[in-house]
């Protein structure tokens, strides 16, 4: 179990990032949220995580477009054991005519930020002797769509990052490691699915299997709850000799 670890989760007042915070307290980890808000809603979720796992959780505002407040966030959390990197936005338009600050904004929240959080987090594993750094990446980390320039890019960086973190801790009990996940069903996703329908004429189950899911063979999302699991799993002693490597939670869309 991860009792007496703290997991630090960057974007995770949502989607996947909340997913794999809820499956990591369920692991026994204390965890830190993150996002750019600051609200009551944020806080709320911590004190959920809190009382339905018995566990440490805390909310903690940070823009991880920002270089100091990444490292901030880091430093506020004040452990950091499981350096959970997940916070991302996309931007869809051809290359020619993507806003430029658009592309500034992918690179730094969706790669630059795990640069500055993993710095920040390695003296601290270093002290604890041990740690994980777990990137969420995505299937564009490994493959390429037209019209995702700053977002394939960024996640390529990302598995780049990743593999250079695991080769500068290779003799230390750290490793770092980037998860991929195909099309994951998120609130996110979720809202998309009536407007598909209608746009396409289809009833749900159609629209997921033959619109939405056109590039994941397996033809399902893939959960939150199995990202987490992923990350929990990255986090266990079976997994030590894991480290600058790739695990694809993406149904099969890597492998066509
Ligand atoms: P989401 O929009 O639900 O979550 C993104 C999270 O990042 C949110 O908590 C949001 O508040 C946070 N965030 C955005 N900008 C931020 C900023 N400047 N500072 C701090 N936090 C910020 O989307 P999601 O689908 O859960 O995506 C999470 C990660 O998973 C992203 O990196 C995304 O690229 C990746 N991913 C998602 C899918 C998918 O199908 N949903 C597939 C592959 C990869």
């Amino acid at each position: 179990t991860l009792t007496g670890k703290c997991a630090v989760i960057t974007g995770s007042n949502s989607g996947i990032g909340l997913g794999v915070a809820r499956e990591m307290a369920r692991a026994g980890a204390d965890v830190v949220l993150n996002s750019f808000s600051d609200s009551e809603e944020d806080h709320a979720l911590a004190a959920k995580i809190a009382s339905e796992f018995g566990v440490d959780a805390r909310y903690i505002q940070a823009d991880m477009s920002d270089a100091d407040a990444c490292r901030a966030l880091i430093a506020k959390s004040g452990r950091c054991d499981i350096l959970i990197n997940n916070a991302g936005i996309q931007h869809v338009a051809p290359v020619e005519e993507f806003p430029v600050d658009k592309w500034n904004a992918i690179l730094a929240i969706n790669l630059s930020s795990a640069f500055h959080t993993v710095a920040a987090a390695l003296p601290m594993m270093r002290q604890a002797g041990w740690g994980r750094v777990i990137n969420i990446a995505s299937a564009h980390g490994l493959t390429a769509s037209p019209y995702k320039s700053a977002y394939v890019a960024a996640k390529h960086g990302v598995v780049g990052l990743t593999k250079t973190v695991a080769l500068e801790t290779a003799q230390e009990p750290i490793t770092a490691n980037a998860i991929c996940p195909g099309y994951v069903l998120t609130p996110l996703v979720e809202a998309q699915i009536p407007d598909t329908m209608e746009k396409y004429n289809m009833g749900r189950e159609e629209v997921i299997k033959t619109v939405m899911l056109e590039r994941q063979p397996s033809r399902e999302f893939a959960t939150v709850e199995q990202l987490g699991g992923t990350a929990v799993f990255l986090c266990s002693d079976a997994a030590a000799q894991m480290t600058g490597t790739t695990l694809s939670v993406d149904g099969g869309w890597t492998a066509l």
